[in-house]
């Protein structure tokens, strides 16, 4: 079992927080996905005989790509893997891009991609919205390129095109961003009839043009205090709206976690595609794509199909353990102690759990099923999550 991602670097323009590869150079797509499909074909013997689980098309800016190219990014993938009949596929897509897609004539817009294509090519099953906030203020200042209004037109024209799968994206935390705001945020998005939902905290990113605004006094990043009181009461809204909180920024309806991103917390194998896209084989490498379209573009297209520049990383037992750790930690499942003890021994095992010790008795940790012996998983209690990172890095050998 194996999961593709496929980047697609391009933006319209910048958001202010973002520190994501990506550049603004639309006229490059055709040529992109030229290149794309070249190594989407040349890459599957890295991944002989495994069924693919989930496809997820991510950015950058999906939906600034034409239905067309979408479309023989997508058939180029269902022509050279195995894709399993009920795979998640899920592209990310910008509000303002929605009405564009959804009523463009090149090959009947987005609602075609959206409708089963047969054995060729399966149908695009789940939308990420990335709305980030429903305050046109704060939406403004990060500089995103839509508006509240348009947001929730974007929702419900998905609906009304029929995926009933739809996730959105906000960030709380945002500079002088009220309790007041976020609770208009998530009374918004708790009306829209969504299935899942990831809310990050706001990070301030080297070179980003929030943080220099930042540095410079223009802008007012809210107190730690106030970040957790947002994250508490996402957590009250989101349990009082029935949704499951099962990774720390990951909340959904029940049956609608994404798959993808589980894939990446379990260890899956997967393959990335595009500049800056990373993959993984379920062991111990780790390749990541230069982020460089240039490259990419000149090695695929003009140097007839050689790999574009790339570096792998071996993973050590301890870098294996961390990650093992963190993952598991992230997720409301937590660690699976047998799989744990399977992979790295009975005497790791017990270290984790020696390590663990004082967080249990403070219950920040909690050993699962709480009255049962022997134990089957250690997870971060819920009201803990918000210094989950302190937490890993005591049970971190770095
Ligand atoms: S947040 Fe998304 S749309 Fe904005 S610059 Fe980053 S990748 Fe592009």
């Amino acid at each position: 079992m194996s999961v593709l991602y496929i980047h697609i670097p391009f933006c319209r323009t910048r958001c202010a927080y973002c520190d994501f590869y990506s550049t603004t150079r639309e006229a490059e797509l055709p040529r992109y996905a030229d290149a794309l499909c070249c190594e989407i074909e040349e890459r599957r013997c890295e991944l002989p005989h495994t069924r693919i689980t989930s496809i997820y098309i991510g950015g950058g800016t999906p939906s600034l790509l034409s239905p067309t190219l979408l479309n023989r990014i997508l058939d180029t993938i269902y022509a050279h893997y195995d894709i399993d009949a009920d795979a998640e596929v899920t592209v990310e897509v910008n509000p303002d891009d929605i009405v564009r897609l959804s009523t463009s004539p090149d090959d009947n817009g987005l609602a075609a991609l959206l409708r089963p294509r047969g054995k060729a090519g399966g149908a695009i099953n789940r939308i990420s919205l990335g709305i980030q906030s429903f305050d046109d203020g704060l939406l403004r200042l990060i500089r995103r390129r839509h508006d509240a209004a348009t947001a929730i037109r974007a929702v419900q024209a998905l609906q009304a095109m029929g995926i009933d799968n739809i996730s959105i994206d906000l960030i709380y935390g945002l500079p002088s961003q009220t309790i007041e705001q976020w609770e208009h945020d998530l009374d918004i998005a708790f009306s829209l009839n969504i299935q899942h939902l990831s809310a990050y905290a706001l990070s301030y990113e080297p070179g980003t043009a929030l943080t220099r605004w930042r540095e410079e006094g223009r802008i007012t990043e809210v107190s730690d205090e106030l970040s957790v009181a947002m994250f508490r009461r996402l957590c009250q809204r989101a349990s009082k709206a029935d949704f499951e909180h099962y990774e720390i920024s990951n909340f959904c309806r029940p049956g609608y976690h994404s798959r993808h991103n589980s894939s990446y917390w379990t260890a899956i194998p997967y393959l990335g595609f595009g500049p800056a896209a990373h993959s993984y084989d379920g062991q111990r490498t780790r390749r990541a794509n230069t982020p460089s379209l240039d490259a990419y573009l000149s090695a695929w297209l003009d140097a007839k199909s050689s790999p574009a520049p790339y570096t792998t990383e071996t993973l050590t037992d301890d870098e294996l353990y961390d990650e093992a750790v963190m993952c598991g930690l992230r997720t409301a499942a937590g660690i699976d102690l047998s799989a744990f003890s399977r992979r790295f021994g009975q005497r790791h095992l017990d270290t984790l759990l020696r390590e663990a010790a004082p967080h249990i008795v403070a219950h920040r940790l909690l050993l699962l099923p709480e009255n049962a012996k022997p134990h089957t998983h250690l997870r971060i209690a819920e009201p803990s999550w918000m210094v989950a990172d302190d937490i890993m890095s005591d049970l971190m050998t770095s």
